[in-house]
């Protein structure tokens, strides 16, 4: 069975040529070509020997994802459904910002945190993405970019999408490394940002590992009740756990957090819980900052609506007032289910119909 290329960092290329007989230096032209240059052949790689390129090929592929819809909103984000080599629908999202372009990728198929509110959590994880998986949605959406001739490029990456990407840890991490490397995308650590719904061990073990990259928190609630109530991964790891690991992770890495806080119509946005939220954050607020995100409406959550726009006002002020950096995020693509999952949910919806 052939594995993706895209899976594999340029140390563990390496390894594989010289492992096959063939010469060191050809990784890194492998790399020129595949991150650089962007073909999508390995038989376009005109400076690699017949030989090599017949290995690469006996063992790898280059493409496996094939773009089943994509939609274009008015404020330009682009939502692409992809369908993977084995059938299932992922999505991946290019929204255009001042400063760049960002991406926002898939971690798996489905998730199993089941956060009462979220679209992806409606299936079940049915699997975890390689790493060549992840990398690929970035490469996809480049490709996207080149065709344009514009000579635009993918400078940021937030790992948003469906999935809890420390559920799938390991392969999260070749994905970080692989588009990172300044031999391939060079894409900026500090431009990419990883959100969990609060795994604390894992959070520990990320802090551990000496890298650049943003860590975003959902947290969504300021205390235990609430929390779990809205998200069942509350229980496993409730909220002073998830704020020791968040500690750890602030001694160690001297990096700042970002918080998501999901404004839930009359669940989550009273000054109340605004309050208690600036109470909880109030020993960290130099490192804190917190997203608060308009909920964007699931069908099949009809029990949660948008915080109204004076409820959010409120809500912001109050965190202001205590001296908690936060933003309303700004939204993108709503007209095109850009949130979470809502896309490949809406798809998978309509063919069971059909
Ligand atoms: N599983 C990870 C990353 C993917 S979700 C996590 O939960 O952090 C990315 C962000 O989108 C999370 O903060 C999540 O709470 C938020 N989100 C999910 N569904 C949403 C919706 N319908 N409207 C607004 N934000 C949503
Ligand atoms: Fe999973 Fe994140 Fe959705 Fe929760 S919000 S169900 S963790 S993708």
């Amino acid at each position: 069975m052939r594995n993706s290329i895209y899976g594999l960092t340029i140390d563990k290329l390496t390894e594989w040529l010289l492992e096959h007989g063939q010469k060191k230096f050809r990784a890194e032209q492998v790399w020129d070509w595949l991150y650089k240059k962007r073909i999508t052949e390995f038989a376009d790689m005109k400076n690699i020997n017949k030989e090599c390129i017949q290995l690469l090929e006996e063992h790898y592929y280059i493409q496996s994802l094939e773009e089943s819809i994509k939609q274009e909103s008015e404020d330009g984000t682009i939502k692409f459904l992809f369908k993977m080599k084995d059938g299932n629908l992922i999505e991946t999202v290019l929204m255009k910002f001042p400063y760049g372009y960002s991406v926002c990728v898939t971690t798996q198929v489905g998730c199993n945190i089941g956060c009462s509110f979220c679209a992806s959590g409606l299936l079940k994880k049915s699997r975890d993405l390689s790493g060549g998986e992840i990398v690929e949605q970035i490469m996809k959406v480049q490709h996207h970019l080149d065709a344009k001739e514009l000579e635009e490029r993918v400078s940021h990456i937030v790992v948003m999408g469906i999935g809890e990407p420390f559920d799938n840890y390991a392969n999260l991490m070749s994905f970080l490394r692989v588009v990172n490397d300044p031999k391939g995308l060079s894409i900026g650590a500090r431009h990419i940002t990883v959100s969990t719904s609060g795994l604390a061990h894992k959070i520990i073990e990320f802090a551990d590992e000496n890298l650049q990259v943003n860590l975003a928190v959902s947290l969504h609630a300021p205390n235990d009740e609430l929390r779990t109530s809205i998200m069942k991964i509350n229980k496993a790891f409730p909220i002073e756990k998830l704020m020791k690991s968040i500690d750890y992770y602030l001694e160690t890495t001297n990096r700042r957090i970002t918080f998501e806080y999901i404004l839930l119509n009359d669940v989550n946005d009273h000054v109340e819980e605004a309050r208690e939220l600036a109470r909880l954050l109030q020993n960290k607020r130099h490192l804190s900052f917190v997203n608060l995100i308009p909920y964007n409406p699931v069908d099949e959550h009809g029990q949660y609506s948008r915080s109204t726009p004076e409820a959010i006002k409120a809500f912001y002020e109050t965190l202001k007032g205590k001296g908690i950096n936060c933003v309303v995020r700004m939204e993108q693509g709503t007209d095109i289910d850009a949130a979470c999952g809502q896309l490949r949910s809406k798809q998978i919806k309509k063919d069971e119909t059909v």
